[in-house]
């Protein structure tokens, strides 16, 4: 367009921006909502409700209320149908009512929120592996899990050293599950690195005279050779995952 000053006029054309739907991630296959809760800042996670419950929408119906300005316009990135629709469980993973979903690529649903893309609550992170399907076991996997439930049954305690991260929680699983097979008792499992450490404190305790006497021996023959060091005891409470490669 010509100005009656012979400049030209521009024209600013506004650009659809496309809006954005619900701040939820992919779980094994599985869609599951980014959620906070109405105390904490911790994120969670809430799966898609069941055909046995009504489901609950992303957020309540007043964040699309053009009414209340003050709450309505920071949701204008967001598509309402799809926050609106009652898809989700009332709880989330780790067992809390939520309150909204967190933001997400739309940025923050109130002019105060935050945005979120990965949850942060240990509790929904550790449940979340049951979501996925299981890693195929290592073909060594068994022999380790009863070599290392062997030692556990004979001392109260074990470590297996080189254990890949995607075998961890399978083989600590296992080692409980054969452990109060054979004795009856309860074992604690923990993981650093690529180590496994599993103890039973009952089977502990029964040796606990051995331990000791062991123990004893170690320091009387370290005197006894004037304080020049002695050949260790082996350690033999150690399963080493390399060790056993089989094919
Ligand atoms: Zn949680």
């Amino acid at each position: 367009m010509l100005r009656p000053d012979g400049a030209t006029c521009r024209t600013i054309r506004c650009m659809a921006v496309p809006r954005s739907g619900v701040n939820a991630i992919d779980v094994g296959g599985a869609p599951m909502l980014l959620t906070v809760t109405g105390g904490g800042d911790a994120i969670h996670l809430a799966r898609t409700a069941d055909s046995s419950s009504p489901g609950q929408s992303a957020v309540p119906d007043f964040y699309f209320d053009t009414s209340r300005r003050w709450d309505s316009t920071a949701v204008a990135n967001y598509t309402a149908a799809e926050l609106l629709a009652p898809r989700w469980a009332e709880t989330t993973l780790c067992g809390r009512v939520w309150a909204v979903m967190a933001g997400g690529e739309g940025g923050p649903l109130r002019e105060d929120g935050e945005v979120a893309f990965a949850p942060t609550c240990r509790r929904c992170l550790t449940l979340i592996d049951r979501y996925y399907p299981k890693p195929p076991a290592d073909p060594r996997f068994s022999l380790v899990a009863q070599l290392a439930a062997d030692v556990v049954c004979e001392q109260g305690f074990a470590e297996v050293r080189g254990v890949p991260g995607d075998q961890q929680t399978e083989l600590r699983k296992e080692i409980r599950k054969l452990v109060r097979d054979r004795t009856g008792h309860t074992t604690k499992t923990f993981c650093r690195d690529s180590t496994v450490y599993i103890e039973c404190r009952e089977v502990y305790s029964q040796h606990a005279a051995e331990h000791a006497r062991a123990g004893a021996e170690a320091i009387s023959e370290y005197l006894a050779a004037d304080g020049e060091p002695r050949p260790r005891r082996p350690a033999d409470w150690v399963v080493s995952w390399e060790t056993w490669n089989v094919d």
